[in-house]
Formats: structure tokens, sequence, C-alpha cells
């Protein structure tokens, strides 16, 4: 039964390759991802349980799937997005040294189309959201409707 064999030969070959392929595959992506650079453990992402509510880092692996497992070992953790606004005393947009984390309404329900608020300045929180520049906020500090603080005059 030489032809049995040969076909089992064969098929252990592909399989190898498949399994060659395969590693090559995660050990590019693990790579192209930061793996053991100690850059990428700064770029540590943030996630909020929540359940409690605490934010916690996490980095990211291959096969994450969220919910994550939290340290309160609940399987409640979910990628924040940063946001940088925030007002100050006089009521103006100021630049955030510690962002407020926020978790997308669609992270939890990705059927939900509802907008997601930072509940520390208002305003929308978007995917990859955007840290502003000083510009952009100086701007929104000029913009007449980018401040709801329509008596800031009468302190003058
Ligand atoms: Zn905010």
């Amino acid at each position: 039964m030489t032809q049995d064999e040969s076909g089992n030969r064969s098929t252990i070959i592909k399989l190898t390759i498949a399994i060659a392929v395969l590693v090559a595959a995660i050990i590019i992506a693990y790579i192209q991802i930061g793996g053991a650079d100690p850059a990428s453990i700064a770029a540590d992402r943030a996630y909020i349980d929540i359940e409690t509510g605490r934010v916690f880092s996490h980095t990211i692996q291959i096969g994450d799937m969220e919910p994550i497992k939290a340290p309160s070992g609940s399987m409640s953790g979910y990628r924040a997005e940063a946001c940088y606004w925030g007002k100050g005393d006089d009521g103006r947009w100021v630049l955030k040294d510690k962002p407020t984390y926020v978790v997308l309404k669609k992270r939890i329900d990705p059927e939900s189309t509802e907008d997601t608020f930072c509940p520390d300045c208002g305003r929308r929180v978007v995917g990859h959201n955007p840290r502003p520049t000083q510009e952009q906020i100086d701007a929104a500090n000029d913009s007449p409707g980018g401040s709801d603080d329509a008596g800031a005059d009468e302190r003058g």
C-alpha cells in the first residue's frame, strides 16, 4: 500500500506547510503589534470595567475578544477611548493632561447606533478619538457656537 503511504506523506507535508505559514503570520502580527518592544508597554491600551467603572490598562493580544477579563475577575472589560477635552474653571476649553476614558456604546452593543458623549466635558467621543491640538482648543474657545457658556461676558 505504497500509494496510501505517499498520500499520507503529502498530507503531512501540506499540513506542515500550513502550520509554518500560520506560525509565520502570528510572528509577523506579533512584531507589528509591538511584541516585546519596551515602547509597546507604554502603549498599553486603557480599558474600562463597565461593572465597576474602573480604568485598567491591558496590552492588546492576538485573539482578544471583548469583553475581556477585568481585574475584578468579571468579563466586563472594554477598550476605552480617551477624551482630552476639558472645561476649565472659567468655562473655557482646556487640553487635559489626563484624559477621561469612555467606552463607546457601540463597543458594548455593536448594534447600537447611539452616539457616545464624554461624561466629563459632554463632547462626542468617536473610535480612535483624536487628541485635540492646542489650536483646536483655541478655535473651540473662539467659536461662538463652541461654548454653551453664553453668559461668560458678564463676568468681565
Ligand atoms: Zn471629555
